[in-house]
């Protein structure tokens, strides 16, 4: 609930408004993990509470840490017994944490392990907005940024997500700002539109992985849905209803995707658009047979992008020693 909602629900229970307040704080700002550390609450309301509503504080199953980069992957346990991951990097420009949106994915894409074994339900925004919390309370710092990009499709789980947002950038909560606050997809149009019609400061970032459909449809089956002219479009809406530039992320896979060619594609596909591109090698999954290209070619990529005027970055890629891509640690836990 959001402050107002959480105001009704207290004047409705027969309480004062300005205990909504309170509670608000101690669950956003403060992070309490639980109805008695609120010691400004009568204890015949911290009861009723207990009594009427279920607390989130998702508990810690597993925590590595990568001896390179200091990067920290997090399985959590949620109240149903349901495992979800959060990746916490250190850049510097402060703190990110990569969140789930799903248990599972739906989405099928080839070379990802969170989708593996399906959809299994979606997150309730509790369950995404704690996600940030224990890894705040756990690494003792500041979260400044927030990226939507761990297990799971976000714009499958819309309205959660929406409702997510609006509380992590609640200035009565932790106000993290909207411009830091990414959100991923692989493409779901309707949404897409939908988001952009929000106008919220927020990024979006598309994953396209491939410049044209039949390469697309190999890799992601959502390609066979949607076609690349009209995601195309679907971007350039979005940036003309918020102004936000959006990102494209492309996983280098070796003998896949990363040929001269192909980046010649990708540059005449994104012309005109207000865009950035994100190379990232992609992160080999046990299952998948996919291997990452190598440190040339990826740079030949680049440089051919940027002689056609594209912003262009590699990801420097964070975590590969401890499971960091989607999904990988829930699979072992699981199979454990
Ligand atoms: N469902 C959303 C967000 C989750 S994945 C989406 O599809 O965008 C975040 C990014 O990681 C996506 O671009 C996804 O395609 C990519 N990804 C998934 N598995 C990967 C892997 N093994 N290596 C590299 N990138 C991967």
């Amino acid at each position: 609930m959001d402050l107002e909602e959480l105001k009704r629900e207290m004047q409705e229970a027969g309480e004062k408004a300005f205990r909504a307040k309170q509670l608000y704080e101690w669950m956003h700002q403060k992070l309490a993990r639980d109805f008695d550390e609120m010691s400004n609450i009568p204890k015949a309301l911290r009861e009723k509470c207990r009594e009427n509503y279920s607390f989130t504080a998702l508990e810690p199953v597993r925590i590595q840490e990568s001896a390179t980069d200091g990067t920290k992957k997090f399985l959590f346990r949620l109240a149903d017994g349901n495992m979800v991951e959060s990746v916490w990097m250190k850049y510097k420009h402060g703190n990110s944490v990569c969140i789930s949106s799903q248990v599972g994915c739906r989405m099928g894409c080839r070379f990802c392990a969170s989708t593996l074994d399906g959809l299994v339900r979606p997150l309730l925004p509790s369950e995404m907005l704690d996600q940030v919390y224990a890894v705040t309370l756990l690494t003792k710092e500041r979260v400044s940024h927030v990226v939507v990009m761990g297990m799971g499709e976000p714009l499958d789980n819309y309205n959660h997500l929406l409702q997510f947002i609006r509380l992590l950038t609640d200035e009565n909560g932790l106000h993290i700002s909207q411009r830091n606050v990414t959100v991923s997809t692989c493409g779901l149009i309707p949404q897409m539109r939908r988001l952009a019609e929000e106008e919220l400061q927020i990024t979006l970032a598309l994953s396209l992985h491939a410049a044209n459909d039949k390469k697309r449809r190999e890799l992601m089956p959502i390609a066979k849905k949607y076609r690349l002219d009209e995601l195309m479009d679907a971007s350039a809406y979005y940036f003309e209803r918020t102004g936000r530039r959006i990102t494209f992320e492309y996983s280098l896979i070796g003998g896949v995707n990363d040929s001269q060619t192909d980046a010649g594609e990708l540059a005449e596909l994104v012309r005109g658009l207000n865009c950035h591109i994100n190379l990232i090698p992609v992160n080999p999954v046990k299952e998948r047979d996919f291997a990452p290209t190598s440190p040339q070619k990826a740079a030949a990529f680049k440089n051919k992008l940027e002689k056609n005027g594209i912003n262009v970055t590699i990801r420097r890629e964070m975590g590969r020693d401890i499971d960091g891509a989607c999904g990988q640690l829930r699979r072992r836990e699981l199979h454990r």
